[in-house]
C-alpha cells in the first residue's frame, strides 16, 4: 500500500491557505499526522477522503488517482471523524447493517455486521439504541462503520478526545492491530498518541509540513539543543526576550521552562528532548 500527495494546495473561500505544498509519502502501518489547531489536518484528511476538492497538487493511492477516481478510492476507505453530530434512535445493529448497505457490500451482511460488532466489543450492546451508548461505545461504533468493508485505507481525525485511559487504551490497540496490513492515518494534536502508536509521522503547521520521518528521526534533530530550569515569575518575560523558549510548564506550583538553544543554553541544564519539544520548535505559536 502507497499513499503518494504531491504539491497539494487548498486555499478556502475566505482567503485561509489551508495546505500549502504539502508534499507525502506513506506506506502501511500507523502514520501519525501531528500539528496544533487550525494546522491543516482535518483539511487534509478530507481532502484525502474525497470530502472536498483540491486546488492543486495529486493524491495518490496505489494506483488510485484520488481527484479523477473519487469512487474508486471510496470502496478503499474508512473514515473516522471527530464527532458524528446526532446519534439516531436506532439499534446498533441495524444502523451498521444499514451503512454496510451504503457502502454497497454485498453477500451475507447480517454476518458481516455481527463479526462487526464482535471485534469492538458491541455485539452485546447490538441492540441499544446508538443514541444510549457512552462515549467509549461511540467510538468503538465510529471503528466498526469505518471498518466494516475492510478497507485498506482508514482515516482517524482526532480520535481519542471523550475518552477515559481505558477507553483510550483500548482504542490504541484496536488501531495497532488493523494498521498491519493496511494504511491507517491517526491525526492528532496529541503528542503522546503518536508516541505511543506510530513509527512514521509527519507535523504540519499552517498548513505546511515541518518534518516527515520517525519519532526517533525528530528526537535526534533536537538532541542536545533542549535545556530547561524552574524559574521565578519575575524572570519569565526576561527570559522570554531573550531566549527562544519552547515550552512554559507549572510543576508543584512553579513554573518550568524548556528552551532551544544552539550554544549551550547558559544557565539552564540539558534536557533530553521529547517529541513535545519537537512540536513546539516546528510550531511555535504566535
Ligand atoms: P486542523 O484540522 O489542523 O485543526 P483545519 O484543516 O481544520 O485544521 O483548518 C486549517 C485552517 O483552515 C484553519 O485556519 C481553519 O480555520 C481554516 N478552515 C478550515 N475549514 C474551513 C472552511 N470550510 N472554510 C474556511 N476556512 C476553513
Amino acid at each position: 500500500m502507497k499513499l503518494i500527495i504531491n504539491n497539494l494546495h487548498k486555499q478556502y473561500a475566505n482567503g485561509v491557505k489551508a495546505l500549502d505544498n504539502v508534499n507525502l509519502e506513506i506506506n502501511n502501518g500507523m502514520f501519525g499526522l501531528l500539528g496544533p489547531n487550525g494546522a491543516g489536518k482535518s483539511s487534509l484528511m478530507r481532502s484525502i477522503a474525497t470530502l472536498q476538492t483540491i486546488d492543486s497538487g495529486s493524491i495518490l493511492f496505489n494506483d488510485i488517482d484520488v481527484e479523477k477516481q473519487p469512487d474508486d478510492l471510496r470502496k478503499q476507505l474508512g473514515y473516522l471523524p471527530q464527532e458524528f453530530g446526532v446519534y439516531p434512535k436506532i439499534s446498533a445493529y441495524d444502523m451498521l447493517h444499514h451503512i454496510a448497505i451504503l457502502k454497497g457490500l454485498e453477500g451475507d451482511l447480517k454476518n458481516l455486521v455481527n463479526d462487526m460488532l464482535q471485534k469492538v466489543n458491541l455485539y452485546e450492546a447490538r441492540k441499544k439504541n446508538v443514541s444510549e451508548f457512552s462515549g467509549g461505545m461511540r467510538q468503538r461504533f465510529g471503528i466498526a462503520q469505518a471498518l466494516i468493508g475492510n478497507p485498506s485505507l482508514l482515516i482517524v481525525d482526532e480520535p481519542t478526545a471523550g475518552l477515559d485511559p481505558t477507553e483510550r487504551n483500548r482504542f490504541h490497540n484496536i488501531l495497532a492491530e488493523l494498521a498491519e496490513d493496511k494504511i491507517v492515518i491517526l491525526s492528532t494534536h496529541i503528542v503522546q498518541d503518536v508516541i505511543e502508536l506510530c513509527n512514521d509521522m509527519a507535523i504540519i503547521h499552517k498548513g505546511q509540513v515541518r518534518f516527515k520521518g520517525s519519532p526517533n528521526d525528530a528526537l535526534d534533530m533536537l538532541k542536545e539543543k533542549v535545556y530547561g530550569r524552574m524559574v521565578e515569575k519575575e524572570e519569565i518575560e526576561t527570559i522570554k526576550a531573550t531566549e527562544n523558549v519552547l515550552s512554559e510548564k507549572l510543576i508543584a506550583g512553579k513554573t518550568y521552562l524548556n528552551i532551544y538553544s544552539e550554544s549551550g543554553g547558559k544557565g539552564f541544564e540539558a534536557k533530553k528532548p521529547d517529541l513535545e519539544d519537537v512540536f513546539f520548535h516546528l510550531c511555535p505559536q504566535a
